[in-house]
């Protein structure tokens, strides 16, 4: 499917499935799901087509929910799976990530890109906000409009003199700035409004003061989000504390940077008064579990969190630390770990679920066009089969999805109204020559 036909927007009707709406009453349905012209047009019950032009996707035996959103995740990194296991967050950045992002050229973003992007669609995710490298931000952009996936992209920022930073990532302040300009301009806004940017100011430790300071004032002026990591790891906070002599998220408010705009990955090793300054600034948490455990970083506090009032979204990270993009894994893993220490209450599966669907599309600031099936949204609507052995019998939706479904049970993915998966085909791009060029493109760079 090229980009043209899927700017053809007939109608596009998801056929007798279960529909998990996640609307405000989380309203459970039976019947189709029906999108006209990009947006959701008919809820339940049976659809009878409006025009000629109109798909019918056969939904039966499937839960039909919005697409997954996966808040943090970097689609330049999938070319390193497998490359850089059983290490800690800075030693990792350090050996391995740096010099590899920093090895990166345009052909090599793009296979990583596509990879990504392949991955995420055919698992069900069909949003994400996603934190590139310093350069080649143009060709992740370019990925990602031809693959058909919804994605705030922001280039990673790295302005710091700091000599573990390979020269071919170190950038001064005005490039950087320059740079995140010139793609605003480039792709804020593109592909129909499925492409947007995102300031993103890799760490605190990777960036000036002045450069924090300027996104955080260009980022409100522009209405550009901030896409950062916080207190991920022990090492990382007491960095922070020696070179600010506070703690984090206090030194990213007194820089400017947190708001309702903002989104920032991990957040794990945070005092109450943090805690209560994230909240009071409707700053969003994403929360990646897998990347957490695999990096040994620690657990974030998400019913603390949430307590507090803290908007909280899921996100897989990065292929390297995870090892994959698997937002059903992120979902089943999130529901599970908290109930260790907050008791088996903590995110029960409606609420999981709700993480991962609109409160990701809040995290993108999207919540009113995506995350949630109700009329008038975007159609950004994907069909998980219900039927497999390790599904059934489905008590409830909420559980099959939260505990039980796996991404390669989706069966069907549309965004903004435009399918992109097909009876677990992707339609966008061949995978043969996604995994082909990634294969290729990994050896050229790990030889
Ligand atoms: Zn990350």
């Amino acid at each position: 499917m090229t980009s043209e036909t899927m700017s053809e927007r007939g109608e596009l009707i998801f056929r007798g499935g279960t529909i998990l709406t996640i609307d405000p009453g989380h309203r459970v349905l039976a019947g189709d799901v029906a999108c006209r012209d990009g947006r959701i047009v008919h809820l339940g019950g049976a659809y009878t087509p409006q025009t000629s032009d109109y798909q019918i996707v056969d939904s039966a035996g499937c839960i039909v929910m919005p697409g997954l959103v996966q808040a943090h995740v970097h689609t330049c990194q999938t070319l390193a799976r497998g490359r850089a296991d059983d290490m800690e967050l800075l030693d990792w950045l350090r050996e391995v990530i740096w010099p590899y992002e920093a090895s990166l050229d345009e052909a090599a973003a793009t296979a990583s890109a596509e990879l990504a992007c392949a991955e995420l669609l055919l698992g069900g995710t069909t949003a994400i906000l996603d934190m590139g490298t310093v350069h080649h931000t143009d060709a992740i952009f370019a990925a990602a409009e031809r693959s058909g996936i919804r994605a705030t992209i922001g280039k990673a920022m790295m302005d710091a003199a700091d000599p573990q930073i390979p020269p071919g990532l170190r950038e001064s302040t005005a490039a950087s700035l320059d740079e995140a300009a010139r793609l605003i301009q480039r792709w804020h806004g593109a592909a129909n409004g499925r492409l947007r940017y995102a300031y993103a100011p890799r760490f605190v430790l990777s960036c000036t003061d002045e450069l924090l300071r300027e996104v955080g004032v260009q980022a409100r002026a522009r209405g550009v989000r901030i896409h950062t990591h916080a207190s991920e790891n022990q090492g990382e906070v007491a960095l922070v504390r020696s070179r600010f002599g506070k703690d984090n998220i206090v030194v990213l408010d007194e820089l400017g940077l947190l708001g309702e705009h903002a989104c920032i990955a991990h957040c794990i090793h945070l005092s109450d008064d943090e805690r209560r300054l994230l909240a009071a600034r409707g700053a969003h948490v994403c929360h990646c579990p897998s990347s957490n455990l695999k990096l040994a970083s620690g657990i974030c506090r998400v019913p603390e969190l949430l307590a507090a009032g803290v908007a909280v979204a899921l996100g897989a990270d990065g292929a390297p630390c995870n090892n994959n993009l698997d937002g059903f894994v992120e979902l089943r893993l999130a529901g599970l770990l908290h109930k260790h220490r907050s008791g088996p209450r903590a995110l029960p599966a409606p609420e999981v679920v709700r993480l991962a669907t609109l409160a990701g599309a809040a995290a993108l600031g999207l919540a009113d066009r995506i995350g949630s099936l109700e009329l008038g949204k975007r159609g950004d609507v994907i069909a998980v089969d219900a039927t497999a052995l390790h599904t059934v019998p489905t008590g409830s939706p909420w559980s099959a999805i939260a505990y039980a479904s796996q991404s390669s049970d989706v069966r069907h993915v549309a965004v903004d109204g435009a399918l992109v998966v097909r009876d677990r085909t992707l339609l966008t791009l061949e995978v043969s020559q996604v995994r082909a060029r990634a294969t290729h493109a990994a050896a050229r760079l790990f030889s």
